[in-house]
């Protein structure tokens, strides 16, 4: 997926890709029937599909805010083989003509593995801030939850991504809702984590809202399509309908951090069918 730029009010927003990566078809679709999902994407002989990894950067004229990190290129060999992630992030980010050197803010909405793996690249073995001059904000609950390394989800959570920045101070981790500089705000979303963050954008009248994974691609608008690594997925149901009760009728443009196609789009009910329209 090449950049794409829109304007929301004064602030000018640019999707930037990590790359794709692959994932097992099922996880990604939880109990919804293969033969449902595979009409929205086809899956390979091994059962996987090609998933986004989706940031924005948002240059609100005073500063550079990069949210989201993709996947990143700490990955071990063995890792990088399964996921056959792309580490595009860098080029891309190059590509707006934005150094690492000039992103001032990075947050991140949760901090799995594939959200936040260039906040951080190894030198001389030592993880070190990939956007030197950055400061980096988190949800406070989601570092105490990986932190557990609890069995069912501990491979998510890779403390080089985060740790480092915290013992350095430049990373902040926050409770449920803040704003971080004027205009971008943070509101808590629970269900596929139980602190996952929505990064809200307002400038001019006009809000976008990256809702990260509680609806990750154009493929999971029904409300009861939840993939199978979310910990609470009724509470991703509820979610959803609150999620489209402000964002359908306030016009939000939507930011979806896996679809490898559609980085975002208004999302519209059309005789009772949710759909999307291109921004
Ligand atoms: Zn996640």
């Amino acid at each position: 997926m090449k950049n794409q730029t829109v304007a929301l009010g004064d602030f000018e927003l640019t999707a930037i890709t990590d790359g794709t990566y692959v994932a097992d078809g099922g996880a990604f679709f939880g109990v919804v029937p293969k033969v449902m999902w595979q009409k929205k994407v086809q899956p390979d002989d091994m059962n996987r599909i090609a998933v986004g990894c989706n940031s924005v950067l948002v240059r609100t004229g005073k500063q550079n805010v990069l949210i989201e990190t993709g996947i990143g290129n700490k990955l071990e060999e063995k890792k990088k083989k399964i996921f056959q992630s792309q580490e595009k992030l860098l080029e891309n980010l190059h590509a707006t003509g934005i150094a690492p050197e000039e992103i001032h803010v990075v947050i991140n909405s949760h901090l799995h593995f594939d959200h936040c793996g260039w906040n951080t690249v190894y030198k001389n073995g030592v993880a070190v801030p990939t956007f030197p001059n950055a400061k980096y904000y988190a949800p406070e609950g989601e570092w105490k939850h990986g932190s557990l390394q609890l069995e069912r989800d501990r491979v998510s959570y890779i403390s080089d991504n985060y740790d480092p920045l915290l013992r350095s101070g430049q990373m902040q981790l926050l409770g449920g809702t803040a704003e971080i500089v004027p205009g971008i705000s943070v509101e808590a979303w629970p269900g596929h984590t139980r602190n996952m963050w929505a990064v809200l954008i307002r400038s001019g009248g006009k809000t976008a809202c990256y809702i990260s994974d509680l609806i990750p691609t154009t493929w999971h608008l029904d409300v009861t399509w939840v993939m199978a690594y979310d910990l609470f997925p009724l509470e991703v149901i509820e979610n959803r309908k609150k999620y489209y009760a402000r964002a359908i009728p306030e016009e939000w443009l939507t930011i979806f951090t896996h679809d490898p196609k559609v980085p975002w789009a208004y999302i519209n009910k059309v005789e009772n069918k949710l759909g999307f329209k291109p921004a």
